[in-house]
C-alpha cells in the first residue's frame, strides 16, 4: 500500500496528525489527483473541534479548497483528462436525483457528501474527487490564489446573490475573514456599495483595501445603529462572522424589506426581535455553499481579474499553529498550504 503524508484528525478538539496515511485509490466515477494548493477554511476548525450537530467521524483528513492536477483516472470517467487541474469542494458529490438535485439546488441534497468532512479532503498530498463535482480550474490561474474560491468565493459569490441587493444599493458584510474579505471584492464586482463590520481593525483596513465604502468596528459596540444613521440600513446584510452576536446585530443593520443572510456556522443561538422581523418585512435566510453552476461562475470571477484572495502560504506541517490563528483571529485573508514547501 502506497502512503503519503496527510494532516488528520483522530480525536474532536485535538492536534492534527501530520503523518503517514493511505493514499487512495480512485473509485467508478472518481479521480485521483495529485495536490498543489488548499485553502484552510474556518469550516476545517469546526470540523476538528467536533462543533457541529452532525459530526464527522475520525479519523478524517480536513480540507475543501484543494486545488492540483489529475494523476489517474477511476472506471468510466470521460469527464476529466489526467494532467487537467481541477479542485475539489464542500459540495463533493450529491445523488443527482432527489428533489433538490433536480431543481437545481444540488447544496440541498440529503445524500450529499462534503469534502474534508463525510469524505476526505485536500489535507494531504493526495485527494480524490468525484469527477461530476470535481472543479475545472481556468487556464492561466494562480492555483495558491484560486484556492480559496473553491470554498469561500463561491460561497460568498452565491450568498450575495441570495441578499437580492441591486447594483448601486448597499450591502453590509459582517467578518472580514476568509470568507468576508473575498466578499467584498464579489460585492464590488457586482456594482454592491460595501459597508464593512467586524472586531478587529486590522479586519477593516482589508475591507478599505478590497472596495468597501465604510468600515465599522464591532468590538463593544452595536454599529446598527451607526449603520441606520449613515446610509439608512443595508438593502441586504451578509454575516461571515463567526461569533453568534453578529448574527443578532445583523436584523439591526437591514433597512425596510431587506434581507439578511447568514453564511458563519458558530455553533449557538441569536435573538431574533419579532417586531421588527415582521414591521420591516425582513427576510432571514440561510446559505450553504455554492452549485457547481455557481462554483463555475466564481471561478470566473477570478479567471477575469475582478477578484484577488488575499493569502499566505504555509507548510502543511504548520496545520496546527494555523488553527489556532484562525481561532485567536489573527490571519490576514486566507492561508493557502503550499505541497511544494513539503
Ligand atoms: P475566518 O476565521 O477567516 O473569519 C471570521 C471573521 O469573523 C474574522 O475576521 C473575525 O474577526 C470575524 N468576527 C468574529 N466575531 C465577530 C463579530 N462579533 N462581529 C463581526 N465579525 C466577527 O472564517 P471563515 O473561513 O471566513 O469562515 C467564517 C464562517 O463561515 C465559519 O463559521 C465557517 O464555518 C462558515 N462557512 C460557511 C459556509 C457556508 O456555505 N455557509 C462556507 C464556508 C465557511
Ligand atoms: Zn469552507
Ligand atoms: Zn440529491
Amino acid at each position: 500500500m502506497s502512503t503519503m503524508t496527510a494532516a488528520v484528525v483522530r480525536d474532536f478538539g485535538a492536534d492534527l496528525d501530520v503523518t503517514e496515511y493511505p493514499t487512495p485509490e480512485p473509485g467508478p466515477g472518481q479521480a485521483l489527483v495529485k495536490l498543489i494548493a488548499t485553502g484552510v477554511c474556518h469550516t476545517d476548525l469546526h470540523a476538528k473541534d467536533g462543533d457541529w450537530p452532525i459530526k464527522p467521524s475520525p479519523p478524517f483528513v480536513p480540507g475543501h479548497e484543494g486545488v492540483g492536477i489529475v494523476e489517474k483516472l477511476g472506471e468510466g470517467v470521460t469527464s476529466l483528462e489526467v494532467g487537467q487541474t481541477v479542485g475539489n469542494a464542500w459540495l463533493w458529490s450529491a445523488c443527482g436525483n432527489c428533489e433538490h438535485c433536480r431543481t437545481g439546488w444540488e447544496t440541498l441534497c440529503e445524500q450529499q457528501t462534503n469534502g474534508g468532512y463525510s469524505t476526505d479532503g485536500s489535507f494531504g498530498e493526495y485527494m480524490l474527487v468525484d469527477a461530476r463535482f470535481a472543479a475545472p480550474i481556468p487556464e492561466g490561474s494562480d492555483p495558491h490564489e484560486i484556492a480559496p474560491v473553491l470554498c469561500a468565493g463561491v460561497t460568498v459569490y452565491k450568498a450575495l446573490k441570495q441578499t437580492e441587493v441591486r447594483p448601486g444599493q448597499w450591502v453590509a458584510i459582517s467578518g472580514i475573514g476568509g470568507l468576508g474579505h473575498i466578499a467584498v471584492q464579489y460585492a464590488v464586482a457586482m456594482g454592491m456599495r460595501v459597508i464593512a463590520i467586524d472586531i478587529a481593525d486590522d479586519k477593516l483596513n482589508l475591507a478599505s483595501q478590497h472596495g468597501a465604502e465604510i468600515t465599522l468596528n464591532a468590538k463593544g459596540a452595536d454599529p446598527a445603529n451607526e449603520i441606520q444613521e449613515k446610509i439608512g440600513g443595508a438593502h441586504g446584510v451578509l454575516v461571515t462572522a463567526v461569533h453568534p452576536s453578529a448574527f443578532g446585530q445583523a436584523i439591526g443593520m437591514a433597512r425596510r424589506g431587506g434581507t439578511i443572510v447568514f453564511n458563519g456556522l458558530p455553533p449557538g443561538e441569536f435573538p431574533a426581535p419579532i417586531f421588527d422581523i415582521v414591521l420591516k418585512g425582513l427576510t432571514i435566510r440561510g446559505s450553504i455553499v455554492g452549485t457547481r453552476q455557481d462554483m463555475e461562475e466564481a471561478l470566473d470571477f477570478y479567471a477575469r481579474g475582478l477578484i484577488h484572495p488575499t493569502y499566505s502560504k504555509r507548510p502543511l506541517d504548520d496545520i496546527n499553529a494555523i488553527l489556532d490563528e484562525m481561532h485567536h483571529g489573527k490571519i490576514d485573508g486566507r492561508v493557502v498550504i503550499d505541497y511544494a514547501e513539503q
